[in-house]
């Protein structure tokens, strides 16, 4: 579909589309360029609309909070959906049940958990993402997981039909969910135990309080580059790289945390190019020293 075919529906639909967006300022590692269009349903019925007239005749990506992702500088040549306010309610639906809009982010409903006495979400404080990014990646840390405390999953997919999905039929792998791509989740339930409020809050303030000692705060990325390679070594991917790519390795203003080998930075004005060379160089060098063939956890959109 063309953009003035697009431009023409604009008023019909209940959400609000732009052109043209720079997509810089909606990602951690702060990278990027442009995306041709760029929508934020107000409503599902907003989102399903869009769905129906644009989905099968271009490419489409799901943005949460860009914490997990890496955009090309070049345009991306299709539609980025945010979903925005009106799917970020979180509801108690008894008295160990959450279920949470997916524009939520992780820190709140971990938050909203506490609140109410529900233990098992503590781990998501640490997070800085969404919901549905938390289950697109079944991001975790502290042995815990998004498989471990998911319920269901509310979805649509790319043809506008909405369906909702019980857990235990979806098979969860390290930082992965085997789900097609085309799937944009809406909202999920999540089940937890009952505990005191106030032992949840200092086992939270705990793992913050690790997190931040082991990992750079404040600074433009993406967290963990590449996935530990549980498969191949009991080593952690940041020993690898220690080992195998001297500690001031940069392309541009692309650069490798001092405090996490891991996590990658963009010190300043790096591009795409410059942070694609890093990974690059990374990997080839760690394959070399080690062995090991590292696999990317951040999203790399083209
Ligand atoms: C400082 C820092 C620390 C981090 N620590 C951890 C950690 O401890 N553990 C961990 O697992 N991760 C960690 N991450 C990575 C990241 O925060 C998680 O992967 C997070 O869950 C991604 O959520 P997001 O909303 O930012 O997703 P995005 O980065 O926006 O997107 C990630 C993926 O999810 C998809 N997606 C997002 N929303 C939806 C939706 N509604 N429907 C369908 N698909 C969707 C996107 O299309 C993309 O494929 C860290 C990142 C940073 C920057």
């Amino acid at each position: 579909m063309e953009i003035a075919d697009i431009k023409k529906s604009v008023l019909l639909i209940d959400g609000d589309i732009f052109f043209d967006q720079s997509i810089k300022n909606l990602n951690w590692f702060n990278i990027g360029g442009k995306t041709r269009i760029f929508f934020k349903p107000k409503s599902l019925k907003g989102l399903i609309e869009y769905l129906k007239l644009y989905a099968l005749r271009g490419k489409i990506f799901i943005l949460g909070n860009g914490s997990n992702v890496l955009f090309d500088d070049d345009t991306y040549q299709g539609t980025v959906i945010k979903l925005g306010k009106s799917f970020s309610n979180i509801t108690l639906l008894d008295n160990n049940t959450i279920i949470a809009g997916t524009a939520a982010s992780q820190k709140k409903v971990s938050e909203f958990a506490m609140n109410n006495n529900i233990s098992g979400l503590e781990f998501m404080s640490c997070i800085p993402g969404s919901i549905g990014g938390g289950i697109r990646m079944n991001s975790g840390c502290f042995k815990k997981e998004f498989k471990d405390i998911l319920i269901s999953i509310q979805l649509v997919d790319f043809k506008g039909v909405v369906r909702s999905i019980p857990t235990n039929k979806i098979n969860f792998n390290y930082r992965s969910i085997q789900l097609p791509k085309d799937l944009i989740f809406l909202s999920a339930t999540f089940k937890g135990n009952k505990k005191n409020s106030e032992e949840i809050n200092n086992y939270m303030n705990e793992l913050n309080k690790v997190k931040n000692m082991a990992q750079p705060t404040k600074i433009k990325t993406s967290g963990s580059t590449f996935k530990n390679p549980i498969n191949q070594t009991d080593k952690k991917v940041w020993e690898l790289i220690r080992a195998s790519v001297p500690k001031e390795t940069s392309y541009g203003d692309a650069i490798i945390s001092e405090k996490h080998a891991n996590f990658f930075v963009n010190k300043k004005n790096a591009k795409a190019v410059d942070m694609k060379s890093l990974i690059n160089f990374v990997k080839k060098k760690v394959k070399a020293q080690t062995g090991v063939k590292l696999e990317l956890e951040i999203v790399v959109v083209e």
